[in-house]
């Protein structure tokens, strides 16, 4: 197995360490296949003993052969009960030999929790040595990374402990709070304006304040802006709009809001901040001038490039960014999720269009099912949740895929996931050596996304229903409804479309409605609802109801566009403007949930702790 890099120690050496970042990314893409075999061959004989192979009658076999004829692909509902009995404290090997150290909580839902990923100390490892490559591959890009530092806008969210004892916590905040990211040797290309004390502070408002006030201080040593997903970093600016007088002041006077109340915050921000008139003015003339245009290249001048993620559902935030930077790239460097870190962005500098992940061939062993098109038109995908034999048989293995064809991501991991179907769907676009490169298409079945949210088409419905049925005793009923992401401002909201059948409207009080906004809330996922009450990074649901015939005439729309009337579905997510422009124009009266749903860190069983 190819050597990872190692982090650097000091500057002198970063030439040297980013030629073997970019060394052990030719080797693993070069001998993908044999990489993957030994990856394969290493999770099956470490885990040969775990209850979860032998169930499947493995029987210590380590060869690909083997594991694809005998070992099921599954879902998160088919290993649901193995992660239970782990979340309550069983302790034996069930699915991974190594000692579960934590759960990882992913952003994707079952039965409206989070789901639980089992997560093993090595595999912060594993995550590190990913990150080790993001920065060599830019360098070759964009030159004089080194000499400055990233203003990058991270946050941790709440933990919960499960019944069994184990952490329960986003992968970020489990990375954040390790010492690989806490003890990072110094090195220039992880030189950012956060001190870590703002970053792992767990109050959103004094985290975001503290580090929009360091990376203030430092504006001319700032050289790239970033967040995770787009979503955060609108979210940063769009703070800074509201709070840039208040910063101003803490700048005039080197003394930090009394807000700011955590004193590892307050500490690590004095050691930065110091009176500073001239840039006080400065910040507060570019603030004051009424357009936040190119804000970013203005207050940070020296910036190259923004790094969010700007694929899938964070494309809608393209033009804010485009917006709020004066068109500076857009950088896309990795695709990872809770399961398992994936690849990396080889061309870095390439339109967000067009972003491609390079899988990186010893993060797990990976399987690609192809995916088919149900209906050309929607380009709804066909989702068998259970597979046969013959379906199983159509897996192939990362150095098979063919160019331009669609899969679902299917990973094995060191962590004790098989053949679990991620729910990704990825195109091939080409090709690094013998390791294929992949678009992101887009995750399945997800309708609705803000940030990191992702509500389906059965959750959606659901909660439509629980709403709709408030109408009853009006001698009102639902006759269709639709939905979209409106991210048009910070936060973005839900919007639902609704048409009634209705006897007399003016009997129907707006609280009514309203109630209705909050009764969807209530009944979507839990992490939509971190979202409205903890992150604050979704805004309150709103209710349009529509004047009569307006689906009629949203299939006439579709008609004229190509849709077969046999075939024809009312879509229950709308992204098309002129589609969005249509519903708009028939709107009769609106209303907004009045009050945050419910919502506590863990799964609802669970006792919690901060
Ligand atoms: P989570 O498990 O909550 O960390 O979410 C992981 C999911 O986020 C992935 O499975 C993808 O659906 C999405 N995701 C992660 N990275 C990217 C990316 N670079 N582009 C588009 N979607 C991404």
């Amino acid at each position: 197995m190819p050597e990872a890099p190692k982090a650097l120690s000091d500057g002198g050496i970063v030439v040297e360490n980013n030629n073997k970042a970019l060394k052990f990314i030719e080797d693993v893409t070069v001998n993908a296949d044999d990489v993957q075999r030994r990856v394969l061959s290493e999770i099956l004989s470490r885990s040969a003993d775990t209850e979860y192979l032998r169930r499947n009658g493995l029987n210590g076999c380590t060869d690909r052969e083997t594991f694809k004829k005998v070992m099921p692909v599954v879902t998160y509902d088919d290993l649901k009960p193995d992660i239970e009995r782990i979340a309550n404290g069983d302790t034996s090997p069930i699915l991974c030999s190594h000692p579960i150290s934590e759960f990882l909580t992913s952003s994707g839902t079952s039965a409206g929790e989070r789901k639980l990923m089992p997560t093993i100390d090595e595999e912060l490892e594993r995550r590190s040595l990913l990150y080790s490559l993001l920065m060599p591959v830019m360098s070759q890009f964009v030159p004089g990374l080194d000499k400055g530092k990233g203003m990058y806008f991270l946050f941790v969210k709440s933990e919960a402990k499960t019944p069994g004892g184990l952490v329960a916590r986003p992968v970020l905040t489990s990375y954040y709070k390790s010492s690989y990211f806490k003890n990072r040797p110094n090195d220039p290309y992880t030189n950012y304006t956060s001190p870590n004390e703002t970053i792992l502070c767990l109050d959103s408002y004094q985290s975001m304040y503290s580090q929009l006030l360091c990376g203030l201080c430092q504006n001319e040593q700032v050289v790239r802006v970033g967040a995770v997903f787009a979503s955060g970093f609108i979210r940063a600016i769009q703070f800074l709009e509201k709070h840039w007088c208040l910063l101003c002041k803490d700048i005039r006077t080197g003394t930090i809001d009394s807000n700011i109340t955590d004193p590892s915050v307050r500490e690590a921000v004095s050691k930065i901040l110091k009176p500073n008139p001239k840039l006080a003015d400065f910040v507060e003339t570019e603030c004051s001038n009424g357009s936040w245009k190119g804000i970013i290249t203005r207050l940070w001048p020296n910036t190259k490039y923004i790094d969010v993620i700007v694929t899938g559902t964070m494309s809608q935030y393209i033009p804010a960014l485009d917006y709020y930077s004066n068109s500076l790239p857009l950088v896309c460097t990795m695709y990872a999720s809770s399961e398992c870190y994936f690849g990396i962005n080889l061309d870095p500098l390439c339109r967000p269009s067009e972003v491609s992940y390079t899988l990186i061939p010893t993060m797990a062993y990976f399987e690609f099912l192809p995916v088919t098109r149900k209906n050309e038109l929607t380009g709804s995908i066909s989702d068998p949740t259970s597979l046969n034999d013959e379906e199983k048989q159509q897996l192939v293995d990362l150095v098979d895929v063919e160019l331009g064809q669609e899969y679902e991501l299917v990973v094995t991991t060191n962590a004790g996931l098989y053949r679990y179907r991620v729910g990704d769907i990825l195109r091939v676009s080409g090709f690094k050596n013998n390791a294929p490169q992949f678009n992101f298409v887009c995750r399945k079945n997800v309708v609705l996304s803000i940030d990191s949210d992702k509500t389906d088409e059965v959750e959606l419905q659901n909660a439509v229903k629980n709403a709709a049925s408030r109408l009853v005793q009006f001698e009102a009923s639902l006759v269709e409804y639709t939905s979209y992401a409106d991210t048009s401002a910070t936060p973005g909201h839900y919007v639902l479309y609704w048409e009634l059948s209705v006897k007399d409207a003016t009997l129907i009080p707006p609280s009514v409605f309203e109630n209705c906004c909050f009764v969807v809330e209530e009944s979507l996922n839990s992490v939509y609802r971190q979202g409205r009450v903890w992150d604050k990074s979704i805004g309150p649901l709103e209710i349009r109801v529509v004047e009569n015939g307006t689906f009629d005439m949203l299939m006439d729309f579709a008609l004229t566009q190509g849709a077969s009337i046999n075939q024809y579905k009312t879509p229950r997510c709308v992204k098309y403007a002129p589609i969005i422009e249509l519903l708009n124009s028939r709107v009769v009266s609106s209303y907004f949930s009045p009050k945050c749903p419910r919502w506590s860190p863990g799964h609802k069983q669970w006792c919690t702790q901060n």
